[in-house]
Order: C-alpha cells, then structure tokens, then sequence
C-alpha cells in the first residue's frame, strides 16, 4: 500500500519518524489508496517552531511581497489544475467536473479576487496623534475538513499570508493527499522557510496538539460544530484567538408568487453538488403549502433529467458517493430517523447496491420543524420539504434550528429582500442571485465565528496596534 509519510516543515520535505497510520479508501471504488502518518509530538512541536521563528521575518515583509507569493500559489494550482481534481475524486469521491469547476477552479477565482481586493484595505490608519497598525498575530494552526480539501485550505492561508502571519496546516485524515499536493505547489514559489507548514495526523490527538501548542497564537477551523466546541474550550486556556467555520441547516424559503422551478434547481444544486457535504447547502425547502404538491412534482423531475449518480470520473456524473463509510452510515441513519418520525419519502430513502458509499438522492416531505431531519445537519444528498402557512411561520422556521449559516429566498425582489433582513445567518441568497468571492462567508449562532474570504476574511487574522505619539 502507498505510504504517505511526508511532512513539509520550515521549507523543506522529510520523512515522519510516526509509526501511526490512517488507511485511505476511494469512496467510489472501496480500493484503498494508501496510509497516512500520523505525526510525532515532537514533529508537531518542530513545526510550530518553524512558523514561529519565521513569523517576524514575514511579518515585517512588505504587503507586495506577500501578496505576490500568494498569487504565485494561484498560477500553481491553475498549473496543477487537472492533478488536484483527480486527487479530489479520488479520495473524496467529488465528481470531475464539479471538482475541476468548483473545487479547484474556486480556490484559484477566491485567491484572485481577494488579491483585486487589495488596495481597498488599510494595514496603517493615522487618526490625530495615533497611527494605527494592523499586523500579524503570530502562529496560526490551521485545522481543515475534507469536504473541499483544497479550498479549506486556500480560505485559511490566503488572508493568513497577507496579514503576515505564518502557518501549521493540519487537513483532515480523509484528504490528505490534496493537502500534500498543494504543498509541493507552495514549496514550489519559493516562499520563505517557515511560513508554511504541513503536519499530517488524526484531529483527535494531532490537531488537538497543534491547537494547544502555547507558541500558536490563533486558531482557524473549519468542521463539525462538536470539534469546534472543544477547540473553543481549548483556546480559552491560552487566550488564544479563534476562528470557527462550522455546520449548517439552511433554508430556502419560497414566498407565494415566487417562481417555483428557480426555488428548485437552487435547492438542488446544493444537494447534488460535492453529495450534500456543502456546509451552505439549502437542505430545507419551505414552500407554501398550497404549492407543495407543484414543487414536489417540479422536484421530481428534477431528480431525473439532472441527477445522475455513478462514476465520479464520468464528466456527465453529477452525484457521486459519500466521503466515507462514517459518513455512509451517519445518513443512513438520518433517513432512518425521517421516516421513523413521520416524513414522506418522496424519492431515493434507500442505499445503492453495490460498490462505493453511494445514497441516491433522497427527498423527504412532510417534514415538521421538531423532526430530526429538520434540525440537524445530515451532510449527504437529502432534501427536507416543509410546508408553511404563512410567511411570518416560514421566517419563523428558517431560524429555528441552531444554525445560522447560509439561506435563500425565491419570490419579487422587494418582498424577498424583506424576508432576507429577518434570517439570522451569515449569508441569504436572493433569486438567482450569484456566489461573490469578494463576499464575506461565515455564521451566526452554532455555524462559527469570524468571516472568511475577500477583505472580511483577512480582518480576523490581524492584531491591531496603536502608537501614540
Ligand atoms: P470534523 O470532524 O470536525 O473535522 C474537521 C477537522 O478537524 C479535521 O481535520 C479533523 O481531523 C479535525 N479535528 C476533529 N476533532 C478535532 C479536535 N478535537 N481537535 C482538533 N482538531 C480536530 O469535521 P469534518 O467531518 O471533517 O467536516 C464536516 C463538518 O465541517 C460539517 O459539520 C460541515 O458543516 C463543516 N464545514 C463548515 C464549513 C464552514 O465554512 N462553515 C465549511 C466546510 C465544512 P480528522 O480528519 O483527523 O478527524
């Protein structure tokens, strides 16, 4: 079996001294594709220690100059485009053309546009007799999840360089080969010893070590609302800053004389795309109930011209399997859990026989906002249609749930950006109203802390300093 034994530490590549693995497996297949090691406490240590030495060095660089690296790293993934997306596939089981276009194509697009972005940020203000400076932090541990194994990355690193911090990636155990690809990318731009570091090993010792290590001064995580809950507890220990990106359950709500088949292919293209695993997909649909049976139709449909599930590697495949037999398991469950307490299955409910984590796609209706389905994130291809009677109970819905991350509303323009001031998340969709690089990303409540991308993204990564004079 392929070994994956290397971790890149203050600029150069070396062979981990671990003797603890994690075996990889194509989702689509069930072939294994390899182990990972897990890294030496001392190795973690190294790391750390690499990043904080580098860190006044980086710190001091002119913006130019960080800036320029990072859209090096943007030309480097664009070379390596087609390598990257195959890496996808195969251990997250992403279909191509959704890996190559959204994937990769959107860590290459938010890279960019954050760089476009640039010259409207002030890293020194003077305000009467005080200059005001916005600088780096220190050491930032990076911990990221396996749904979108590049741009995890690429959202922490990005506003990290440019505010002049430096680096300890630590990805998820699911997807590490993307992560060492990248870093071979990064390696390649010549960026300075030290600013980034890649550890490999499992969350629950590797990245807790790196998470407490005293010389980490911030810690950026993206994953499950429980992993967070504990590195905040962690972090409170130390004082240290912190940056959540966690789960979601979002709504779509369709207002009365929204237009239907818009409301749909939203909804669904979030359900289909990367299997569900999106922390922003529209998992809930709240429709008038007087239109429930229009949609349900209308999604049906749906489900049969656009929903082809099989080969990741087949560029007409537009669901693939689920990341993992954990995750396999854990919907199933949920569908269970649907249909115990009293939604009406209208299509999928059952696994694929076969090969590969495959659950076709599942649309429960009927669904109540105290069911299960309706309040946790299941994070795979499952859809959950609820039927309002009035707006009022509809906005009442969307919020109820402990979430707050992303949502959507379908109806005239004025009357839906209404309903859009009433949703507490961090992002509403209007329409057909289009993703913005430039736009801040992030939740409220139970989905996180802090912002990512464009110049939002970057603010939570500087400490503020002021010289009087
Ligand atoms: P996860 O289990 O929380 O893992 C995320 C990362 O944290 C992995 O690298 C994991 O390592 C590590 N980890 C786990 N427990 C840890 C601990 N106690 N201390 C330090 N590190 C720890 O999440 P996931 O299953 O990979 O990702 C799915 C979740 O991420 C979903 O809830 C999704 O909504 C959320 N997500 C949120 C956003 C957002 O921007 N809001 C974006 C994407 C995903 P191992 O891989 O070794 O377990």
């Amino acid at each position: 079996m392929k070994q994956y034994d290397q971790l890149y530490i203050n600029g150069k590549w070396r062979a981990s001294d671990g003797t603890q693995w994690v075996e990889g497996t194509n989702p689509a297949t069930l072939e294994p594709i390899g182990k990972m090691v897990c890294a030496t406490p001392e190795e973690i240590d190294e790391a750390v220690s690499a990043a904080h030495k580098a860190f006044p060095e980086w710190n001091a660089r002119p913006l130019e100059e960080r800036a320029a690296f990072l859209a090096a790293i943007a030309d480097g993934i664009e070379r390596h485009q087609e390598e990257l997306a195959k890496l996808i596939v195969e251990e997250l089981g992403a279909p191509i053309t959704f890996a190559r276009g959204v994937q990769v194509g959107g860590s290459i697009r938010e890279i960019r546009a954050t760089l476009e972005e640039l010259p409207r940020f002030f890293f020194k203000e003077e305000l009467e007799n005080v200059t005001v400076l916005k600088e780096g932090f220190g050491v930032v541990a990076c911990i990221t999840p396996w749904n979108y194994p590049l741009n995890q990355i690429q959202r922490k690193i990005t506003p990290a360089f440019l505010a002049g911090n430096t680096v300890v990636v630590k990805p998820a155990s699911l997807t590490p080969r993307t992560a060492l690809a990248l870093a071979q990318i990064i390696h390649e731009t010549k960026l300075p010893e030290g600013v980034f570091n890649l550890i490999l090993g499992s969350g629950a010792e590797t990245g807790k070590a790196l998470a407490a290590h005293p010389k980490v001064r911030l810690i950026s995580f993206t994953g499950s609302t429980k992993a967070g809950q504990s590195l905040y507890a962690q972090a409170a220990l130390g004082i240290k800053k912190l940056i959540l990106e966690l789960g979601g359950k979002s709504a779509l709500i369709l207002l009365p004389e929204g237009e239907e088949t818009q409301a749909v292919s939203r909804c669904m293209e979030t359900i289909l795309n990367n299997s569900g695993q999106s922390c922003s997909a529209l998992t809930r649909l709240l429709v008038p109930r007087e239109k429930r049976q229009a949609v349900e139709a209308l999604l049906l449909d749906y489900v049969q011209r656009v929903g082809l599930m099989g080969d990741p590697l087949d560029p007409a495949t537009k669901l693939g399997p689920v990341v993992s037999k954990d995750q396999y398991e854990r919907v199933l469950n949920y569908i269970e859990k649907g249909k115990g307490e009293g939604a009406r299955v209208l299509t999928g409910g059952t696994p694929r026989q076969g090969a590969g984590y495959f659950i076709p796609t599942t649309i429960f209706s009927d669904v109540t906002p105290q069911m299960t389905i309706a309040q946790e994130e299941i994070f795979g291809p499952v859809l959950c249609v609820m039927a309002y009677d009035t707006v009022e109970e509809a906005i009442e819905w969307a919020n109820d749930t402990p979430y707050g991350l992303s949502g959507a509303v379908v109806g005239p323009e004025e009357e839906a950006y209404k309903v859009a001031l009433r949703l507490r998340t961090g992002n509403v969709y209007l329409n057909a109203g289009k993703a913005n690089p430039k736009a801040p990303f992030g939740g409220y409540h139970q989905s996180g802390l802090g912002r990512e991308m464009g110049l939002y993204g970057l603010e939570d990564y500087l400490e503020i300093k002021a010289i009087l004079k």
